[in-house]
């Protein structure tokens, strides 16, 4: 195996990093619909964004017609401290499962948040900083959004106040005490700091919270701060923009070798991993230029694209940030406590929703004992030890490599292995002890988070 023609790891040199994000929405022939202000039901306006977000993050926001953004010097230094991420060809795994496919997966683990978020993070903390602000606020679910961001401000000597979803902080301490190592303060969500918390635990009192709930308290405490603004680290079009570093490098490193992805497979939170990892792919399938297969693969307790409608939602529990359409479970659904931390937003980028609802990819949900004997499997093989969201993306990347086993076509997969698992180990726990459990949501806990849906003429 040591002469095959491919390396094991592709690396490219710093020179061939992008220098540029690409917006796919500038490619898109049906554009996502825009955001709209909660109250007027109006397009939002920049003017209106602006006491919530960072003004150069809502520019890239609201621009729908800019096919590239230059990444600043400054980014681009930090960047190249964890970057390139290797694009590695998984031949032991392909071994392991003796299968034709050729299978390749973009990895965004190595770094000490252990995920692509801070691909996204740094852009935002130094937007924030240039426009001479104080500080940002967040929130955090499985934690790796607020260990990127507080990695980022610590970098730039920007505050950083992260709320976290009370059951992660309560399952995951090793997280909020890296946050709190990088300076970040660190409180659990739901919690009595803000007015939307107190509301929500007079609703639901001992709720294990969600990152909508989060996202309501950190843009309540960022609008009553002067000097401090909000970041998201996932679903907004800019977090989508700045991720598409991966698809980029990605792409670069295949045309090297002259290698064609037929299935290209990622896992779905908010979407801004896969929709960065496909954006280059998915602009040339739009352009007629080259066909991919492209899948969003979503836990089964929370299935945006594969159970929820496509409308206006808001992105949180406490209905005060803009209404975006998208695939949505409804703000109000709240997903049994599993262990798929990050993927548990209910609703779904508003560019990959106009994509799947364009018929341009496609989207499956995995029960969690399948995510993790997927993860078990590929640790034991390729030594990585993959996150739980990640291990969406393998287990439906090896779906399809023993499909081919079968069939005895030799499709190339190139799947997003998004980060490690580390700090996981509670869930993988669970799995070994044989005390993990599936759970699909029921017609009625659906209907349930529809109703919460805003009614629109
Ligand atoms: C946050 C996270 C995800 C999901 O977020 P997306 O915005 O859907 O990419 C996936 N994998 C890891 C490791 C994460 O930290």
């Amino acid at each position: 195996m040591a002469n095959k023609e491919i390396p094991y790891k592709i690396y490219l040199e710093e020179s061939e990093m992008p220098k540029y994000w690409y917006n796919l929405r500038a490619d898109m022939i049906n554009k996502p619909a825009p955001l709209l202000n909660p109250e007027t039901r109006k397009p939002m306006t920049a003017e209106e964004l602006s006491p919530v977000f960072c003004d150069a993050l809502i520019q890239q926001e609201l621009d729908e017609t800019t096919p590239y953004f230059e990444i600043p010097e400054e980014i681009l230094n930090f960047y190249k401290m964890y970057r390139p991420a290797p694009l590695v060809r998984a031949y032991c795994l392909e071994e392991k499962l003796q299968t034709p496919a050729k299978i390749y997966y973009k990895f965004e683990g190595n770094n000490t948040s252990g995920s692509h978020k801070l691909n996204s993070a740094i852009a935002q903390a130094y937007y924030a900083k240039k426009q001479g602000l104080t500080g940002v606020t967040t929130e955090t679910g499985a934690g790796q959004w607020g260990t990127a961001l507080s990695m980022a401000c610590a970098y730039l000597g920007l505050d950083c106040k992260v709320y976290m979803v009370k059951v992660s902080y309560e399952q995951k301490p090793f997280r909020r005490e890296v946050m709190r190592t990088y300076g970040a303060s660190v409180t659990p969500s739901p919690s009595m700091e803000t007015e939307v918390g107190k509301k929500i635990l007079a609703e639901h009192p001992g709720t294990t919270g969600s990152l909508g709930c989060a996202i309501s308290e950190a843009v309540e405490k960022a609008t009553s701060m002067p000097g401090y603004r909000y970041v998201l680290g996932s679903v907004l079009n800019q977090v989508m923009l700045h991720q598409t570093v991966i698809g980029l490098e990605t792409k670069t490193a295949m045309d090297k070798y002259g290698i064609k992805p037929d299935i290209i497979i990622g896992c779905a939170g908010g979407g801004s991993n896969l929709g960065g990892l496909i954006a280059p792919f998915m602009g040339e399938k739009i352009k007629g230029e080259a066909d991919y297969r492209i899948v969003a693969v979503e836990p089964e307790t929370c299935p945006s694209f594969t159970r929820g409608k496509y409308a206006y939602d808001y992105c949180d529990t406490g209905m005060i940030c803009p209404l975006a359409k998208m695939y949505t479970l409804g703000s109000g659904f709240i997903p049994a406590g599993t262990h798929s931390g990050g993927l548990r937003f209910h609703g779904m980028n508003p560019i990959l929703s106009q994509l799947y609802d364009d018929g341009l990819m496609e989207a499956v949900s995995v029960p969690q004992t399948e995510v993790f004997k997927a993860a078990e499997e590929f640790a034991r093989v390729e030594g990585i030890l993959p996150a739980p969201e990640s291990s969406h993306a393998i287990k439906v990347a090896i779906d399809e490599a023993l499909k081919c086993k079968e069939t005895g076509e030799e499709k190339t997969i190139l799947f997003g292995l998004t980060g490690t698992g580390y700090f996981d180990m509670m869930a993988y726990e669970k799995f070994h002890d044989g005390k993990m459990v599936d759970y699909t949501p029921t017609e009625e806990e659906l209907q349930k988070g529809f109703s919460y849906l805003p009614k629109m003429d």
